[in-house]
């Protein structure tokens, strides 16, 4: 089963993602955790895109492609994957067809989580990630079960993203509207595109999801 999962910063897409990977064992292909990753290991591709993502802006869509291309193989991806992040340009998701066109997949599911303007300033203003195992969490919307410690792996250092400070959203989300927000027209057009209401807690929205990808969890 391939994914597709659409929607501004801060709508939710990691968190969904991330049972859903756990749930159908998919392979979550999360181009911004690949290009932090890179960042932090000082890699040629993190070199290039460190500023890039420091501003709010997107990296290029040769970039993006290339990463995707290589990371969509069936030895990546046994039982289908998730992509989360990818693709945001039109430019991106036109390379994508024909990137699956040559190794003889499809996409199953195109879901837009939809959630407005305010509310993804709140999501992100409040978002942190443990710093071992990367579970995603919020101030207000999803703590630790035990405050400072994290429910998945039992770590207890947090850290936050540095694109997620107020001056960098708002470039962020200008880049979403121009750049990100045709994509969803693009998927409307092929008939595959469904939209899910982001707006509601985390749990309603997994519920729709899997109401959408209609299939119980993995045995
Ligand atoms: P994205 O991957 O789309 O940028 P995240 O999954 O990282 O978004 O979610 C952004 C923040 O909002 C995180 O701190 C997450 O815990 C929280 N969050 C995610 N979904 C919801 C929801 N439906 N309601 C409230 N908070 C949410
Ligand atoms: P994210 O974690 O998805 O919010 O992405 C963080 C940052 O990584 C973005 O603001 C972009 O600078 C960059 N990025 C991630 N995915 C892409 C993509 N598909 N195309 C271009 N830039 C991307």
């Amino acid at each position: 089963m391939n994914i597709i999962l659409l929607g501004p910063p801060g709508a939710g897409k990691g968190t969904q993602s991330d049972y859903l990977r756990d749930t159908f064992k998919l392979t979550k292909l999360a181009t911004g955790d690949m290009l932090r990753a890179a960042v932090a290991a000082g890699t040629e591709l993190g070199l290039q895109a460190k500023q890039v993502m420091a501003e709010g802006k997107l990296v290029s869509d040769d970039i993006m492609i290339g990463i995707i291309r290589d990371a969509i193989s069936d030895q990546n991806c046994p039982n289908g994957f998730i992509l989360d992040g990818f693709p945001r340009t039109t430019a991106q998701a036109e390379a994508l067809d024909v990137m699956l066109a040559e190794v003889g997949k499809k996409l199953d599911f195109v879901i837009e989580l939809k959630v407005d303007d305010a509310e993804m300033v709140n999501r992100i203003s409040g978002r942190f990630s443990c710093k071992q195992c990367g579970a995603g969490y919020h101030d207000t919307f999803k703590q630790p079960a035990k405050a400072g410690v994290c429910d998945s792996c039992g770590g207890t250092e947090f850290s936050r993203r540095e694109d997620d400070r107020a001056e960098t959203v708002a470039k962020r989300l200008e880049a979403y509207h121009a750049q990100t927000a045709p994509v969803a027209g693009y998927y409307a057009k092929t008939g595959t595109l469904k939209g899910v209401d982001g707006m509601a807690e985390i749990g309603e929205v997994t519920k729709s999801l899997e109401k959408i990808l209609g299939e119980k969890k993995a045995a």
